[in-house]
């Protein structure tokens, strides 16, 4: 299967020197890249500034901010079958960029814009024979508010990632299916989630899984 992944975090940069990002190392990204090199998919990865080593992939395009891992993602997502969306998407920018390096100010308000919603764009894109999946990085307890992106992002499959599951070593996940069903794996590590989401995500494209909106429970 073609695989279009993105993975790391992305920066906005507010003057020369400086961003606002988050705290993303790209270790799921790594994950779901290996295991998927060898179950023999090919992968495109749209990677972000990560700190940790990616493996060798068929394609890989390095961004920085939002709007390139954006255009990365909307050219590549045609050739694809699959998209997974392990970035951790910077959600605001500065409204303005300045080119110089600030100087410093004993107070210095900074004014944020939404970067553009790439799930969101992909869905109108997303053809009958495609699936996409996303993650969900919330507080512990607001699986409500994954299940809200799920259905507004129009995805096929979903991971709530309580905040803790940033930059540590194991995954408590729950993943879910837009028919309501959720399945609650135990605490594993990001190389184990990362196979069992794409034995997830290859069920999706099985008349089976259609049928029943997502994989067997
Ligand atoms: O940031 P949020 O919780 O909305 O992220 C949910 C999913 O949407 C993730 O898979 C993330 O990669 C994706 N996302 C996106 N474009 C954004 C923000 C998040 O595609 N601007």
């Amino acid at each position: 299967m073609r695989i279009l992944l993105t993975a790391g975090p992305t920066r906005e940069p507010i003057d020369a020197v400086r961003y606002i990002g988050n705290r993303s190392s790209g270790q799921m990204g790594a994950a779901i890249a290996s295991n998927a090199i060898d179950e023999g998919h090919e992968v495109t990865l749209v990677c972000g500034p990560v700190s940790v080593e990616m493996p060798g992939v068929k394609k890989r395009i390095d961004v920085e901010t939002t709007e390139e891992m954006r255009r990365a993602v909307i050219a590549e997502f045609p050739q694809n079958e699959l998209l997974i969306m392990a970035a951790a998407v910077s959600d605001y920018t500065p409204v303005a960029i300045l080119s110089a390096k600030l100087s410093r100010h004993d107070t210095f308000a900074l004014e944020l814009k939404a970067t553009p919603d790439i799930l969101l764009e992909v869905s109108d894109l997303k053809r009958p024979n495609q699936r996409t999946v996303g993650f969900s990085l919330e507080m512990a307890g607001n699986l409500h508010r994954s299940r809200g992106k799920l259905i507004r992002k129009k995805l096929d499959l979903i991971v709530y990632n309580p905040t803790e599951t940033m930059n540590s070593a194991s995954v408590n996940a729950v993943l879910l299916w837009p028919d309501g069903r959720e399945e609650r794996p135990d605490e594993m590590s990001k190389s184990d989630f990362a196979k069992l989401l794409l034995a997830r995500s290859v069920e999706l494209f099985t008349t089976e899984a259609r049928r029943h909106g997502g994989a067997p429970g």
